[in-house]
C-alpha cells in the first residue's frame, strides 16, 4: 500500500450517532480493506510500506499507520469503535488499563501541578498518586471523598489540573455525581477524568455528563471475556491527540494488534452482556442483603446503598454495575473458607467477564486502611457477576453459605 492510498481504510466516522446502542456495538470500527472481508482483518505487521520519499515524514506521526507504535490498522479500528460508543470525539487504545491512565497523568500533568483523587480508586491509581508520581515528579495530589461536594470544592487550587475520579468505585462500589463533579472541575480549568471501567458504554458515558476523558480498562467488560489486556482514553481531539503523539508513540505503551483485534471482537456483545450482567448482580444483592450470615454488602441497586438515588438518577434503573462489596460474618479465615466453598464463582483477581469472579482482599494492604468502615474493618469480598444463570449463581453462592457455617 502507497502512503496516498488508504493505507488504513478509515471506517466510517460518522456513523449515526443516533444508531441505537446495540447497532453501534455491531457496526462502529468496522474495517473494510481490500479483502472485501465483512469483518475487520487481524493485521500483524509492525510496519507499513512507505512512499518513494518517506524523508518528509515525521517519525512522531500518529496518523497515517507507519509502524504499530505510531498508530496500526486493528488499533485505529478498535480506536474507532470505542469513540463510537462513547460519544467521544477521539480515542486512543493502549496496553492496558493502567497505561491507559498513566498516559492521562503523563501527558497532561507536569512538576508543579496539583491534582485531586477520589479516595477510592483503583490500586495502581491510588498508588500512582500516593507515591509514584508526587516523590518522582513533584506533583502534589490531594484524596478527597468524591461524593462530599464541599470537600471537593475545598481541595481544588488555582494550580489544581486535573480531577480523577471512578464512576462507581472499586472496590467499595461509592458513586461519583460526574455532573455536580464536572461543574466545580470547570469552575478551575482543570481537566476531569473519570475512570468509567465499571460503566461502560452504552449504560453511561462521562463526556455527556461533563467530563473531558474518560478511561477504560478494556480488560473487563469491554472485552468482556477474559483473554486480551487493554486500555482505552477516550475524549476531544484536543486532549487525545496529545496522549497519542505523547504517552503512545514516544513512551510506546501500545496495544497489540491480537488484542486490540480480539477486543473489538468481544465488545460485539457489549451491551448484551451487560444486561445479563446487572440483572444478575441486582438479584445476587438482594440475596446477600437478606442473609444474617452476611456482615453487609454494598451494590448501588440496593436502597441501603448511600448513593442508591444518585445511581439510579445517573445510571438508569437497572444499570447499576455488575460488582458487589461484601463480607460474611466472621474473621480473615471465615472470607477465605467461604470463597474456597464456590464452586462456580472463581476467585481471581479480575472482573466483568463471562465467568464470576470473586476475590477478597483483606484487611493489611496500605490502601484498604485508608477504606471507610466497614471495608478498613472487615475487608471484603468483591464479586464481578459473569454471564451464568442468575439462580445456579445464587445456589453457589447459598451453598457455600451453608458449609461456611454449618448448623
Ligand atoms: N481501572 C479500574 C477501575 C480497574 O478495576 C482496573 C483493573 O482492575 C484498572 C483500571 C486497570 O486495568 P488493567 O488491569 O487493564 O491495567
Amino acid at each position: 500500500m502507497k502512503q496516498n492510498d488508504p493505507a488504513v481504510p478509515r471506517p466510517d466516522r460518522h456513523l449515526p450517532r443516533t444508531l441505537c446502542e446495540l447497532s453501534l456495538a455491531v457496526h462502529g470500527g468496522v474495517l473494510i480493506d481490500s479483502t472485501k472481508a465483512i469483518r475487520t482483518s487481524l493485521v500483524m505487521a509492525n510496519a507499513y510500506e512507505l512512499p518513494e520519499d518517506p524523508s518528509e515524514i515525521s517519525w512522531s506521526a500518529t496518523d497515517p499507520s507507519l509502524y504499530t507504535r505510531n498508530s496500526g490498522y486493528n488499533q485505529v479500528a478498535l480506536e474507532e469503535k470505542l469513540a463510537a460508543l462513547e460519544h467521544g470525539e477521539e480515542a486512543v487504545a493502549l496496553a492496558s488499563g493502567v497505561a491507559a491512565l498513566h498516559s492521562v497523568f503523563f501527558t497532561h500533568v507536569r512538576a508543579g501541578d496539583h491534582v485531586v483523587v477520589s479516595d477510592v480508586v483503583y490500586e495502581s491509581t491510588w498508588r500512582l498518586w500516593s507515591e509514584l508520581l508526587p516523590q518522582r515528579y513533584g506533583i502534589e495530589a490531594t484524596f478527597v471523598d468524591i461524593t462530599d461536594l464541599d470537600a471537593l470544592r475545598a481541595a481544588m487550587r488555582s494550580n489544581t489540573k486535573l480531577v480523577c475520579t471512578e464512576a462507581i468505585a472499586n472496590p467499595t462500589t461509592k458513586v461519583a455525581d460526574i455532573d455536580a463533579i464536572a461543574k466545580i472541575v470547570h469552575e478551575y480549568d482543570a481537566i476531569l477524568m473519570v475512570d468509567s471501567t465499571f460503566t461502560p458504554p452504552p449504560l453511561f458515558r462521562p463526556l455527556e455528563h461533563g467530563a473531558d476523558l474518560v478511561v477504560h480498562s478494556l480488560t473487563k467488560y469491554i472485552n468482556g471475556h477474559g483473554d486480551a489486556t487493554g486500555g482505552a482514553v477516550i475524549g476531544s481531539e484536543e486532549l487525545v491527540d496529545p496522549i497519542k503523539a505523547d504517552a503512545m508513540v514516544d513512551v510506546g505503551g501500545i496495544i497489540s494488534p491480537f488484542n486490540a483485534w480480539q477486543i473489538q471482537r468481544g465488545s460485539v456483545t457489549l451491551p448484551l452482556r451487560l444486561r445479563q450482567c446487572y440483572d444478575s448482580a441486582q438479584a445476587i444483592a438482594e440475596f446477600l442483603e437478606q442473609d444474617e450470615r452476611i456482615q453487609y454488602v454494598y451494590y448501588p441497586g440496593l436502597a441501603s446503598h448511600p448513593q442508591h438515588d444518585l445511581a439510579v438518577r445517573q445510571f438508569g434503573a437497572g444499570n447499576l454495575g455488575g460488582t458487589i462489596a461484601f463480607a460474611v460474618r466472621g474473621d480473615h479465615d471465615a472470607q477465605n473458607r467461604f470463597v474456597s466453598k464456590l464452586r462456580l464463582i472463581t476467585s481471581a483477581f479480575s472482573l466483568g467477564e463471562d465467568h464470576s469472579l470473586i476475590v477478597y482482599t483483606g484487611i493489611k494492604g496500605a490502601q484498604v486502611k485508608a477504606y471507610p468502615e466497614p471495608f478498613r474493618t472487615y475487608g471484603h469480598l468483591r464479586i464481578s457477576v459473569g454471564l451464568e444463570d442468575a439462580g445456579d449463581l445464587v445456589t453457589d453462592i447459598s451453598g457455600a453459605l451453608d458449609e461456611t457455617f454449618p448448623v
